[in-house]
This record gives C-alpha cells, sequence and structure tokens, in this order.
C-alpha cells in the first residue's frame, strides 16, 4: 500500500495533460521563435495556451508571463517592484515561502518590515496599517495560502489596504490558483504567481502575472520571448499542459473543493477523537484554511524524530514543514514563525482531488499505531 498526502510538496500529473503535453511533443517542436511553419506551429501553441489561462482568471494574455515555475515568478515579481517600479520598503511575514523570504533577507537596497501574525499564522491587519503609514515606496508580499499550515489571507482587506497606501501588493498564489477560481479583477494584486506542478501539471512551468498598469523589465536576459520579458526558449510542452491542468482545476472547482474539505475535516474529527492531545498548526476553521492542507501537531512520543520515517515504512507520504526543508536541520522557518512548540512531532497532511476516503482510514490506522504504541517520554 502506498499512499500520496503530500500534495502540496507537489501533485500527480493528470492523465488528460500527459496525453496533451504528449501530442505537443509529437507535432510541436517547432522553436517558436523561427519564421517557418514550424515555428509558427509551435508559436500558436503557445498563445492558446495563454488566452486560455487568461479566459479561466480573468486577466489579458499580455499580462502573463510563462516562467519555470513558482519560485522564479516570485524572484521576479520582487525584482520588477525594487527595479522598475522604484520600491524602497518592502513588507513581507516571516512564514513566506524562501523564494520570497530568500530575496528580501540579508543585505538588501530596500528596507524590509514584517508584519505580526497570530499564533494561527493570520496577519494583523492593524499592524499591517501601521506599517504601511509609513511614507515609502512600498511592495507588500504576503502569501494567499501558505503552504506549511494552510492559513489564508484576508485577500480583500490586504488589497483594500494597498490600495488606500498606494502600495504595490504581490501575493504569492502557488498553493491557492487551481484550487480556487481565482479572478485577477477581485483579487486586486499587481503580482501574482502560479506553479503548475501544484495541481496536477508538469513541474518546471508556471506563470506570473502582472497588472497591464505596470511597466516592468526582465529579469532574465536574453532572446525577445514572452514579448520580451523573458529571455530563453518558451517551454511549450510545460506551457500546454499548465493551460490543460488548470482547466481541469477550474472544471468542477466546488465539487473538488467540498470532497477535499470533507476528507480533511474527517480527518481532523477523527485525530482529535483517537490521539489525546493532538493539536493543529494554523486555522483549522475551513473559511480560514486551504483545503488541502493539515497540520497535525502529535503529542511527543518515543522516536518522535522518526515520525516520517515511520509513516513512511507503513507506505505513507506526508512531510514535515515543506518539502524544501525537511531535510534541513534548521527545522520549519513557518512553526518557528508562529511560535509553535517544535518539540513536538509535527507532520503535514496535503490532500487533493484524487485522494480517498479509503486512503485516509488507513493512514489514521497507521498514526494511530504509530503515535500511540509508544510510550511518551
Ligand atoms: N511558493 C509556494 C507557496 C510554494 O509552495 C512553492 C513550492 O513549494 C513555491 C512557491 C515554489 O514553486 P516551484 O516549485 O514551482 O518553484
Amino acid at each position: 500500500m502506498k499512499i500520496y498526502l503530500d500534495n502540496a510538496a507537489t501533485t500527480p500529473m493528470a492523465p488528460e495533460v500527459i496525453e496533451e503535453m504528449t501530442k505537443v511533443m509529437k507535432n510541436n517542436f517547432g522553436n517558436p521563435s523561427s519564421t517557418h511553419a514550424f515555428g509558427r506551429e509551435a508559436k500558436g501553441v503557445i498563445e492558446v495556451a495563454r488566452r486560455k489561462i487568461a479566459k479561466l482568471i480573468n486577466a489579458e494574455p499580455k499580462e502573463l508571463i510563462f516562467t519555470s515555475g513558482g519560485t522564479e515568478a516570485d524572484n521576479m515579481a520582487i525584482s520588477c517592484a525594487v527595479n522598475d517600479l522604484g520600491v524602497t520598503r518592502v513588507i513581507s511575514s516571516p512564514i513566506e515561502h524562501h523564494a520570497v523570504g530568500h530575496c528580501i533577507e540579508g543585505d538588501q537596497p530596500f528596507e524590509v518590515d514584517y508584519v505580526r501574525l497570530s499564533d494561527t499564522g493570520a496577519v494583523d491587519l492593524e499592524h499591517l496599517e501601521e506599517l504601511l503609514k509609513k511614507d515609502a515606496k512600498t511592495l507588500v508580499s504576503l502569501m494567499h495560502a501558505n503552504n506549511e499550515i494552510g492559513t489564508l489571507l484576508e485577500v480583500d482587506k490586504v488589497s483594500a489596504l494597498c490600495k488606500k497606501y498606494k502600495a504595490y501588493f504581490h501575493s504569492d498564489t502557488v498553493q491557492t490558483m487551481g484550487h480556487y477560481k481565482i479572478d485577477v479583477q477581485s483579487f486586486g494584486a499587481d503580482f501574482l504567481t502560479c506553479s503548475a506542478h501544484k495541481f496536477h501539471g508538469p513541474k518546471g512551468i508556471g506563470f506570473l502575472y502582472v497588472s497591464k498598469e505596470l511597466k516592468v523589465s526582465p529579469m532574465i536576459q536574453g532572446g525577445a520571448q514572452e514579448r520580451g520579458m523573458r529571455g530563453g526558449t518558451e517551454n511549450i510542452t510545460g506551457i500546454a499542459g499548465l493551460a490543460k491542468a488548470l482547466e481541469l482545476a477550474n472544471h468542477e472547482v466546488e465539487e473538488h473543493i467540498a470532497h477535499v474539505q470533507g476528507l480533511k475535516s474527517y480527518m481532523l474529527d477523527e485525530l482529535s477523537k483517537r490521539i489525546p492531545e493532538v493539536q493543529f498548526h494554523g486555522e483549522i476553521e475551513p473559511s480560514k484554511s486551504l483545503y488541502t492542507v493539515l497540520n497535525v501537531c502529535f503529542p511527543s512520543f518515543e522516536n518522535k524524530s522518526m515520525l516520517l520515517f515511520l509513516l513512511d515504512l507503513e507506505g505513507v507520504a506526508c512531510s514535515g514543514g515543506s518539502a524544501c526543508t525537511s531535510g534541513a536541520s534548521t527545522g520549519s522557518h513557518v512553526l518557528r514563525g508562529i511560535n509553535a512548540d517544535t518539540n513536538r512531532p509535527n507532520a503535514r497532511f496535503s490532500f487533493s482531488r484524487y485522494t480517498t476516503k479509503a486512503e485516509i482510514d488507513y493512514v489514521l490506522e497507521k498514526v494511530e499505531k504509530i503515535v500511540l504504541a509508544q510510550p511518551v517520554s
């Protein structure tokens, strides 16, 4: 038995996406920059995909720049704000993904202010407003949903504050694009980011949405691809796969949400019944929490540091913190950022529309066996 509950790290590709990409791989090998028929056909695949994605998120095609994924898109949003828009101060949080966090820490040509968070990782809006009152050209960079604890940003309020104080707004939507129906107009951000492998698309492809009101320049220099906004021969198959994955994800999204939220609530309830003293990191109220992520804080037990390994031996794949840091000895910066008790064993279970109740039941049984079998140390 092998159960995959690590969908916030990456997701299996949808069969329809593989089919679409295979078709493009077979039929469209031309370089989209070539002016002959092979090139024009390849270019056509990209522009059809761009128009499809733009329609799905209510953007204009010219507002999308294809990138190598979420990391590059996040890096580029910050680079554009600082290098093109004259931003001298960034307001962010200590629990952003490293694709944002590492771009703003250390010695930078701009100031950084970190907004206060609640112990569930929710942004303190009063503090945000206080910070925004300072007279400086500002970028607010706050993620839509945290990838480790699932806490959602109050987007409407943050976007309204950014407008009130004339700050630019970037939101890392890597964990929410393809999981909610995102409409860039109502979202009200200047920059949004997307990564296809988080919603059953391929790895190594994503995009940056940049509001058409902004004039920005490329971060990656080279050819004139992406209307001069990103050098490098385009990942045509990836782009076609991304468009297909987003289309599938948006189709019947309400049903997907209901299904996955049902599984998450079931797992949460069952863990609460079966494991004494179990707690959950982040918001757990459905309206405030990403429905695909459940971060569990278990009571201490003998061999608690082996939790993920023991689950893996039982065929259960989940993670402790984000995949990028799970091997690092420093532990999760997110859990530290919300002052969580990091001495207690923790696991992040993350679900997808392919997850079944039978799988959750299997995992519950194994978790109970591992956590309760050994005396509390
Ligand atoms: N931002 C968040 C919130 C993520 O969860 C991830 C992936 O783990 C990224 C950015 C990076 O995306 P990618 O893997 O496409 O570079």
